[in-house]
């Protein structure tokens, strides 16, 4: 996965805007980055690029080549994740060709770039880098030796073995061509002027017209723009939708992180879909009561998400659903037929382990159902029916508002089976309050001081019954994604089963304990840690004898599920900043994981 921005139009300032969009897209990438531009200089004459690379996370960098000064319309950049080829400046893209009129930035992997290369080495081009994405200006290089730029590109992508997407600018003709069959790619449509990138979030401040490009489809953006499809070149029709993220959406504003920003958004998120989704969620539900034999599918946090969904359908609607890890579905869709429905959830809606057993489910002739906070992603558009999540862009790696907006989604939908709405809409109203209580000053510094405690310690477990299951898995996977710790989530029942024998005088436990039907148990289990040595934290809104430290969460009955993370969240925050990570960026994470 990697972060791809290009402009091409009237400005006078493209590497800038390029810098600018790469930094919104940084999550997508970080271990290095480089722009390449046409730059206007009379006395030079230059029609080849100045390119600008660098080792590392772009951060707050400044250009400090020829490109800082505004004198191009044309421009490309990449945020790169490494897979071909060690993180080094020369493996950073763009990669140019021998005449160096032809950039090329690259996401994914071409599964047969030693062969190109050996047949255009045997040709005479010369490779600077290791990567397999150097091979792509090479041959477009080739191509135009015969054929025009377009063609060139199409031909030469249509020779890339795997799923990848391709940005190409061409100095002689002043055009930027894209084409992709695998990884997300969005076109802005300006006045004289385009844009494309891996998200809309470096697009929305110019506008908010946008084309997503689908598999197999490329685009040639100069003077105007035509869509065409890959095998052929045939001209398509030009799909235009609307974004409705805000610029600042896609910005940190006043926080220091990403993460940070995005756990406070969730009670906005929260309230915005018990104001808004009724009708929705109304259609949804209709969907589901029709269908025979539901799964709900997701990939790590999603998957909790949809652990959280079994548990609601069951507690609140009296309605079975069968909960799969995604990329195990392929494995287990022998049961599905033309009347079964499969729901999957993702963030991105790009998660290579959902689209894939979706793709197959719809070979299957099942139904198809996304929850997703992507619009125009892959899922999206591969799906029969579909929810936005409405969560606005989510790039710190660590998802928190998707996760909140997919429960409070799915806790919507519980209560719209069963025909109570409204109480559904009153639930979420209360949460959205409720989170914003947690947020508060006085609390964030009792989770401090929590994470003071917490940071030099090697592992922590979570547990918690029934809804609460769903949030020991996921408060687990909070913390290690960010914190480093090694901390697991279970069941409160499964701890007599084993994990009891890890628990020692000082283990900290993560009780969460709402006032439900497993309150009695959780809190026999709170003791029996206690009776081992262990530190019982509880997250419940009563405070319990065995509590050595004690997190308050109002009684929010089956929304418990949702307020009742935000500690979680804000705890790994907190430990990975007292640890001196960067909570946004993970060591060997990638926001949205687009291979196998
Ligand atoms: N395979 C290419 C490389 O290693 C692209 C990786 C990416 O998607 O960032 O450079």
């Amino acid at each position: 996965m990697c972060g791809i921005f290009g402009y091409v139009g009237k400005q006078n300032n493209a590497s800038q805007i390029v810098l600018e969009g790469l930094k919104l897209l940084e999550y997508r990438g970080y271990d290095s980055w480089g722009i390449a531009a046409k730059i206007k200089d009379e006395r030079l004459k230059m029609k080849d690029f100045i390119v600008e690379k660098h080792i590392g996370k772009i951060g707050n960098a400044l250009l400090n080549s020829q490109l800082s000064t505004p004198n191009s319309q044309l421009s490309i950049g990449h945020t790169r994740w490494a897979t071909h080829g060690g993180v080094t400046v020369k493996n950073a893209h763009p990669h140019l060709d021998c005449t160096k009129t032809i950039a090329v930035v690259h996401n994914g992997i071409v599964e047969n770039f030693q062969e190109l290369k050996t047949e255009l080495i045997k040709k005479g081009h010369r490779f600077i880098s290791e990567t397999d994405t150097e091979i792509i200006p090479h041959l477009v290089e080739e191509n135009l030796k015969k054929e025009g730029f377009a063609t060139s590109v199409r031909d030469a992508f249509n020779e890339l073995k795997g799923m990848n997407a391709i940005v190409v600018m061409n100095a002689v003709s002043n055009e930027i061509i894209a084409a992709k069959n695998g990884s997300p790619l969005v076109v802005g449509v300006g006045k004289n002027e385009f844009f494309i990138a891996s998200d809309a979030s470096g697009i929305v401040k110019y506008t908010r017209k946008v084309i997503f490009i689908k598999d197999n489809e490329m685009a040639i953006l100069g003077k105007n723009i035509q869509i065409l499809s890959l095998p052929k070149g045939k001209k398509l029709r030009i799909n235009y939708e609307t974004v409705n993220w805000e610029p600042e959406d896609a910005d940190k504003g006043k926080y220091k992180h990403f993460m940070i920003k995005e756990i406070y958004d969730q009670p906005k998120v929260i309230y915005n879909i018990a104001e808004n989704y009724g009708d929705q969620i109304e259609n949804f539900a209709k969907i589901i009561k029709d269908a025979r034999g539901t799964f709900f599918i997701g990939a790590g946090t999603a998957y909790y998400a949809c652990i959280g969904g079994a548990y609601l359908f069951s507690t609140v609607a009296n309605k079975h659903v069968n909960v799969v890890v995604a990329s195990e579905f392929n494995y287990l869709e022998n049961f599905l037929n033309r009347e079964s429905l499969v729901i999957a959830l993702s963030q991105s809606g790009e998660t290579i382990d959902v689209v894939e057993p979706i793709t197959r489910a719809k070979q299957k002739k099942s139904t198809v159902a996304a929850i997703t906070n992507t619009l125009g992603s892959s899922l999206y558009r591969l799906a029969d029916h579909k929810i936005l999540l409405g969560a606005g862009p989510e790039k710190a790696v660590a998802s928190t508002k998707a996760y909140t907006a997919k429960l409070s989604l799915l806790l919507f939908l519980a209560f719209s089976l069963a025909g109570r709405n409204k109480e559904g809409k009153k639930l979420l109203v209360q949460t959205d309050r409720e989170i914003r209580r947690i947020l508060d000053k006085k609390n964030i510094e009792k989770i401090k001081k929590l994470a003071d405690k917490l940071c030099r310690i090697d592992h922590i477990y979570t547990l918690g019954r029934g809804l609460s299951y769903s949030t020991a898995l996921e408060a687990a996977l909070k913390i290690k994604e960010v914190s480093y710790i090694h901390a697991e989530g279970f069941a409160g029942g499964e701890l007599k089963h084993g994990t009891l024998a890890l628990i020692s005088e000082g283990t900290p436990c993560i009780i969460f304990a709402p006032i439900d039907e497993t309150y009695e148990a959780i809190i026999s289990n709170a003791i029996e840690i206690k009776a081992r040595g262990g530190f019982v934290i509880g997250i419940s809104p009563k405070r319990a004898r065995v509590f050595d430290y004690w997190i308050k969460i109002n009684d929010l009955k089956q929304a418990s599920l949702i307020a009742q993370i935000i500690p979680a969240q804000l705890l790994g925050y907190f430990i990975a900043i007292k640890k001196g990570y960067d909570p946004d960026k993970p060591r060997n994470l990638a926001k949205s994981v687009t291979v196998k």
